[in-house]
């Protein structure tokens, strides 16, 4: 896109040149309590007083990991006790996958089409969709695709399988919400064959589908908990989040089962738990649902084709790519009376739908304008 962004306050991007974009992707799930917020910023510069990186991960105690850690548990079910932190969601997924084959003595892992899991070799081999596949094979062997919300698929999990790696709601499909009743069916059948459950929530977490977790919606609890994205607060950081009981499992044969120098740096896991914090005690998240209303309320136009949407998370789909990419590029195009603009984005696996993932902070009256000036950017985009 080649934006140079100069500065970026709440839910505005600004640019160089004076210009201001209301920000509907965030980052990409990540900035969900937009961007500056004083309280982050302050612990960060407290943090930065104090010390940077010291030791690889998980050598010395570091306090903003204990609380990080610390926090996190207690808004978790009792078995999420153990967290270990990574750099980024990509590397949680690495480091989870090896945790079910240490744990489970077995390698299979099954996933679903149309997940997206990170792009680093291992996380790319669980993401389900060809096209980015299959330049890099040979990739990791043993891991299974089936069909999403297909009951009668959920046979091919047995005990060979040493996990079910899988978002919780997929994402880059341009939002696909598992139907009723089928992730509670995956959950049993994971605890009939001793597969592990580990649900990706790395785009999925922090109060962006009006829960701060995403399985809550399902009634399940996932023996793996997966997060990043929105998890440091506008820094980098991962986790993989799991029982001690398992997680001890990486302690032994061999001795450091998982290594990372800069997993959990001081700095991330002092600004996402600021981040996090804040989030909670500004009831951000109680405001989800009414703004997805809103949107859901205001984006309606014979162009848009379907609104497919899980809390401050939807996919807007028009007929093709071409016709999202030019919707898209309409509504970053500055108005030239007050120099404002949108920005979005497509999905890795839809490019004909219009991404809209913003801080959870955006205004109704942004919510009001933007949709309207969506509408126009439609209106403006006949081929
Ligand atoms: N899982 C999901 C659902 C994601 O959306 C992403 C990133 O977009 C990842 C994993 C990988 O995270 P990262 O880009 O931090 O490696």
């Amino acid at each position: 896109m080649a934006f140079a962004i100069e500065r970026a306050e709440c839910a505005t991007l600004f640019d160089h040149k004076g210009r201001s974009y209301v920000d509907l992707i965030g980052g990409i799930s990540v900035a969900n309590l937009g961007h500056g917020h004083p309280k982050v910023l302050s612990t960060i510069r407290e943090q930065l007083d104090k010390y940077l990186h010291v030791m690889v991960y998980g050598e010395f105690v570091e306090s903003p990991q204990v609380r990080y850690a610390t926090r996190l548990s207690s808004l978790l079910p009792a078995s999420l006790n153990s967290v270990y932190f990574t750099n980024s969601g990509a590397e949680a997924v690495e480091g989870a996958m090896k945790l079910a084959k240490r744990v489970t003595n077995r390698s299979r892992i099954i996933c679903f089409t149309g997940s997206y899991h990170g792009s680093t070799q291992g996380a790319l081999s669980a993401i389900g969709d060809e096209y980015w596949r299959q330049a890099f094979r040979p990739l990791l062997p043993d891991v299974w695709h089936l069909p999403y919300n297909d009951p009668a698929a959920l046979e091919a999990i047995n005990d060979s399988t040493a996990c079910v790696l899988m978002e919780t709601v997929q994402a880059e499909t341009g939002i696909t919400v598992p139907e009723s009743g089928w992730l509670k069916a995956v959950e049993k059948k994971c605890r009939e064959t001793g597969a592990l459950l580990m649900l990706d929530e790395i785009q999925a977490g922090f109060g962006r589908t009006g829960k701060l977790w995403a399985f809550e919606w399902f009634e399940v609890v996932p023996d793996v908990l997966l997060l990043g994205k929105a998890l440091g607060g506008g820094m980098p950081l991962g986790a993989f989040i799991a029982d001690k009981r398992l997680m001890d499992q990486l302690t032994e044969a061999p001795v450091l089962g998982h290594i990372t120098t800069f997993g959990g740096h001081p700095l991330s896991c002092a600004a996402g738990l600021a981040s996090l914090d804040a989030l909670l005690e500004e009831g951000w998240i109680d405001t989800v649902k009414s703004k997805e209303a809103l949107f859901l309320d205001r984006l309606v136009h014979p162009k848009i084709q379907s609104v497919r949407s899980f809390g401050l998370w939807m996919g807007v789909a028009f007929s093709d790519a071409q016709m999202c990419k030019r919707v898209i590029n309409r509504c970053l195009e500055t108005d030239k009376k007050d120099s404002v603009g949108i920005m979005t984005d497509w999905f890795l696996f839809a490019p004909n739908c219009l991404r809209i993932a913003p801080p959870l902070i955006l205004s109704e009256k942004q919510i009001e304008w933007a949709c309207d000036r969506i509408l126009k950017a439609i209106d403006q985009s006949n081929p």
